[in-house]
């Protein structure tokens, strides 16, 4: 036993379908993948290289728990988005090489306090707190890669009190889940447990207290969790 001057943190998981927990190691965020989300937000989905953000291990919300209602936002956004579970780390990986890295797949939910990071979009600063914020990833059971028929299509949605917000296909993704592993393996070593958020389809709007949310991502799974 290792000589720790506090216990040691809990292991974040989260459930495989079928049984058994996927451990996580950390999380990574595309940002804007989808060209009609990179409009909303104003960006220019033409233009953009992926680019990707953090969340710590343990902001996952996993079983269909609540998720709390954090401090210190008054705009909190759903951004439903598929899920990428690393099985196989590496670096330098190839877009023909990536997807054996792949583990599994899940539905997930980047929630994010969208005034926290409007501003620090205006002042040029980072954007840890609106986006890797305590109970800030809620997802679902990660299904094998060898069940998963096909990570590039599928119809990706979001309904808040049974009424669709968001609603799109895995198609529209402007980098694909292999351009995006092999992208991130160019700025980090992969490392098994890592997950990655692979961005989010347009339609994302606040959500308050009571509501929720339910995600599905045909061909992969379900994520469901109340806002309390
Ligand atoms: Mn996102």
């Amino acid at each position: 036993m290792p000589d720790f001057v506090i216990p040691p943190p809990a292991q974040a998981a989260v459930p495989v379908a079928g049984g058994g927990l996927f451990p996580v190691r950390r999380i990574f965020c595309v940002g804007r993948n989808y060209a009609e989300h990179a409009r909303e937000m104003g960006g220019n989905p033409e233009r953009e290289a992926p680019f990707f953000f953090t969340k710590p291990a343990d902001a996952v919300v996993t079983g269909g728990a609540d998720t709390p209602y954090p401090p210190a936002t008054s705009n909190l956004h759903h951004e439903m988005e598929l899920v990428v579970a690393i099985g196989t780390g590496g670096a330098g990986i190839a877009p023909e090489a990536a997807l054996p890295h792949v583990w599994g797949y899940a539905a997930g939910i980047d929630m994010t306090r969208r005034d926290l990071q409007n501003e620090a979009k205006k002042t040029a600063r980072p954007w840890d707190m609106s986006k890797g914020f305590d109970h800030s990833a809620p997802i679902g059971e990660i299904l094998p890669a060898a069940r998963v028929h096909d990570p590039a299509r599928g119809r990706i949605e979001l309904r808040v009190n049974a009424a669709v917000r968001q609603s799109s296909d895995l198609s529209q993704m402007i980098w694909s889940v292999a351009e995006t592993v092999a992208c991130l393996s160019g700025l980090v070593t992969l490392a098994p447990g890592d997950l990655i958020f692979t961005g989010t389809p347009e339609g994302v709007a606040a959500v308050v207290r009571g509501d929720v949310l339910e995600g599905s991502i045909e061909g992969v799974g379900t994520v469901s969790t109340r806002i309390v």
